[in-house]
């Protein structure tokens, strides 16, 4: 096993061209390598290892042999390593947020409360949720048994690269599962710090070292492996709607569970009676903070028809005021790579050849920015629920700004997308809100200035996925039930 670590120190080499199989790091000395590139500076930061499908092979026999022990450990064990592994993260937490930082954009100062204080709150949280297979209902003439689902495979996207880990990761460890995690091949640095850290973790309870394997690699080869993989229980997804559609059909002939948590297109109803200029600043600041690469991200804004023209005005002026850049002031970074920052210049010409006008914003990139894939925040007004801007996940700083004139239109339109991941509503009060909240088919509905919570269940309706991570719930997603039949 070789000696590593993965601060990043100016002028250290990372090494990130390895793979992490039972509990052995494996040089990745004659496949082919993914450049991982820095997007506030263009330069390539390391060479991540690209796994074929022998590794896939080999993590997932380890994951299964681990699985006999893992599953069948005690409670508290698990309960320790969860504690453990967070513990471990907190000391570790200025890498991880260098980590995402230097491959997805993300300004170290946001990145550490957004992406890594946030996940590592999230990681210790999962120690609660331990007990689940230890339990056992009495029904009548049956016993009702949880248990852990088994070898689970782990696909992430690279927008909140931690975060989306910890929901997998931190949820099959309190439940009993083993695992094979594929990060982005845009973010998998993070990933590596966590391998050191859980197999460091493993090794001191003298767990099997399979219970966590990371297969770095493209979606179509290890991602699709994983998928197809018949020692597979479970495979569990974040990403884009249309790669999750080819995870669930990869996954279809072994007949495992696939949870997916997917895209989304989320609308903000703004009542007649809301605080105005609160709202419009809370809305506004959703979709432009991680450079609008969330996938609850808040895209859509729908206002009352006369308070069209006073709402643009204070969306432009808050768009405005938010700094472009990596220091400690922006708000903004880059977007995560070129050719993401080229889809988004795409979106912006589509929303103005589809005759919506563009408030500020658009395709230029600001003189004092001249390295790094930037894009300005963006708004659009007079949009209809059917142009393409409002209906496709952009994915980037773009707003786009609907009127409406009843309530009972707004909610039509909110609920007119393909999606249902989250939603908001900002209203007079808590009980004007609730019930409009009621009536949005989304997973989430943040009402007068909520905040993303991870003691809520997260994930989406219709196209935006199915299943739930974080809380009990996201644990309950990890188990299978068994009924023992009795006599009496
Ligand atoms: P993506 O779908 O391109 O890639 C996500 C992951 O899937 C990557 O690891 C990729 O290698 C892998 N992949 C790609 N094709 C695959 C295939 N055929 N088989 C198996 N794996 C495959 O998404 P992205 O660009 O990395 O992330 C952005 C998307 O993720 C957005 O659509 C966003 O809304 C979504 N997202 C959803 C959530 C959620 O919780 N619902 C959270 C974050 C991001």
């Amino acid at each position: 096993m070789h000696n590593k670590t993965y601060d990043a120190m100016p002028n250290k080499s990372l090494n990130l061209n390895q793979l992490y199989i039972d509990g052995q790091w494996i040089d990745n000395t004659a496949g082919e390598s993914i450049e991982v590139i820095n997007p506030a500076t263009e330069q390539i930061i390391a060479h991540s290892a690209c796994g074929n499908i022998e590794h896939v092979n080999q993590a997932v026999a380890a994951a299964k042999k681990a699985f006999i022990i893992f599953s069948n450990c005690s409670s508290q064990t698990r309960r320790q390593v969860i504690k453990k592994i967070a513990s471990k993260m907190e000391v570790r937490k200025d890498e991880l947020t260098r980590a995402i930082s230097q491959t997805m954009g993300c300004p170290e100062h946001i990145a550490s409360w957004l992406q890594v204080e946030g996940a590592i709150y999230a990681m210790g949280l999962f120690a609660d949720h331990c007990q689940v297979t230890e339990t056992s209902e009495q029904g009548d003439k049956c016993l009702i048994l949880k248990e852990a689902i088994g070898v689970c495979a782990f696909i992430n996207p690279w927008n909140f690269p931690l975060h989306q880990f910890i929901g997998k990761v931190g949820a099959a460890l309190a439940a009993g599962c083993t695992m094979v995690v594929k990060p982005s091949e845009q973010t998998p640095w993070q990933d590596f710090i966590m391998a050191e850290i859980i197999s460091s973790v493993l090794a001191e309870y003298d767990l099997p070292a399979g219970i966590f394997n990371l297969i770095p690699g493209t979606g179509q080869v290890v991602g699709d492996a994983l998928s197809r993989h018949k020692d597979v229980d479970m495979v569990s997804f974040t990403g884009s709607t249309q790669a999750g559609i080819k995870v669930a059909q990869s996954a279809a002939p072994t007949v495992k569970r696939v949870m997916q948590e997917l895209g989304g297109k989320s609308p903000f109803i703004i009542t007649q009676n809301a605080p105005l200029k609160e709202a419009i600043q809370y809305g506004v600041e959703d979709v432009m903070l991680n450079s609008g690469q969330s996938c609850n991200t808040l895209s859509r804004m729908l206002v009352p028809q006369h308070l069209y023209e006073k709402a643009i005005s204070l969306a432009k002026s808050v768009a405005q005021s938010l700094i472009i850049g990596t220091n400690e002031d922006a708000f903004l970074g880059p977007i995560s790579s070129k050719t993401h920052q080229q889809r988004i210049f795409n979106y912006i010409k589509l929303g103005l050849e589809e005759g919506a006008t563009l408030v500020c914003g658009g395709v230029e990139i600001p003189d004092h920015l001249t390295t790094g894939y930037y894009v300005q925040p963006t708004i659009f007004s007079n949009v209809n629920n059917n142009m393409r801007i409002a209906r496709e996940e952009i994915f980037g700083p773009v707003l786009c700004m609907i009127p409406y004139q009843t309530i009972e239109e707004a909610i039509d339109i909110a609920n007119d997308t393909p999606y249902g991941l989250s939603s908001a509503v900002f209203a007079k009060d808590d009980y004007e809100a609730i019930a409009i909240a009621k009536k949005i088919r989304a997973g989430q509905c943040m009402i007068n200035g909520g905040e993303f919570n991870y003691l809520a269940p997260f994930g989406g309706y219709k196209q935006s996925g199915n299943g739930r991570e974080f809380t009990q719930l996201g644990v309950d997603e990890f188990l299978e039930t068994k009924a023992i039949i009795t006599t009496r």
